[in-house]
């Protein structure tokens, strides 16, 4: 099953990948409660000293992924600093190094929202959003790709994610996908079909389907709805984006 996928907080800071490959997903901790705000910061100050922070999906504890940087974009979320000519971050996979802001050039990150206190619990809704995020990530920009904690990359300055094992996180990933199928449907309403940001009528229209047009995605419950002709239903059809349209409209193909 999709997790809520929330577009409301897209980071101010991203940059191109320039041509850069995907080779890894790394996982981190926010040692906060709420880092919404706090990852669209940095920039401001005269003298740079709040840094340009981001990252490209933020998952709270209840479960709702907040996607704030597109796959396709650079967040700065690993690059770590350079000290004497030296840069704190370094990533190695599969022979090839990477250091400071290649690091943040070929990798997707998450953020888990959670104290990193060694007390602070990581609730199942944030774990299964989690293991479906990376699931999602791996179909979409490979199989193999490994996720690496940020104290790994990062080894002299950060601890996260504490207390929390990447093959504790496989585990999240592997029952993310039992419950992930993603299946292809065409409008079947001769009116057409909204794709919404979210899976009510409030959600914004991102794109307006004709009929017979495709859409692929994954069931999900949502607002229910009642559209004389169609019914009454509350499946929404949402696609890794978190875009969705109202299921009745929609053949399965
Ligand atoms: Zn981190």
């Amino acid at each position: 099953m999709q997790p809520a996928i929330n577009h409301d907080y897209p980071a101010r800071w991203h940059s191109s990948r320039d041509g850069a490959d995907i080779v890894a997903l790394i996982a981190h901790g926010t040692g906060g409660t709420d880092s919404r705000h706090y990852l669209q910061r940095g920039g401001d100050l005269p003298d740079g000293s709040d840094r340009k922070v981001s990252i490209h999906s933020l998952v709270q504890k209840d479960g709702t992924i907040y996607r704030m940087v597109p796959d396709e974009r650079v967040a700065n979320h690993a690059g770590g600093v350079l000290k004497n000519g030296v840069y704190s971050s370094v990533l190695t996979i599969g022979g090839r190094t990477f250091r400071g802001a290649q690091v943040n050039r070929h990798t997707l990150g998450l953020e888990l929202e959670n104290l990193q206190n060694g007390t602070d619990p990581y609730p199942e809704a944030q774990l299964l959003a989690m293991g479906w995020q990376f699931y999602r990530w791996r179909q979409r920009w490979g199989a193999a790709l490994p996720i690496v904690r940020h104290a790994i990359v990062d080894k002299g300055r950060r601890t996260d994610t504490v207390g929390l094992t990447v093959a504790t996180m496989e585990l999240w990933v592997a029952r993310a996908a039992a419950g992930a199928e993603s299946k292809r449907y065409r409008v079947k309403a001769a009116s057409g079909a909204n794709v919404r940001q979210g899976k009510t009528k409030l959600s914004k229209v991102v794109r307006i389907l004709e009929q017979n047009q495709a859409w692929e995605g994954y069931e999900t419950p949502g607002q229910q709805l009642t559209v004389a002709g169609f019914g009454t239903s509350k499946l929404w059809v949402c696609n890794a984006d978190g875009r969705c349209v109202w299921r009745p409209l929609l053949d399965e193909v």
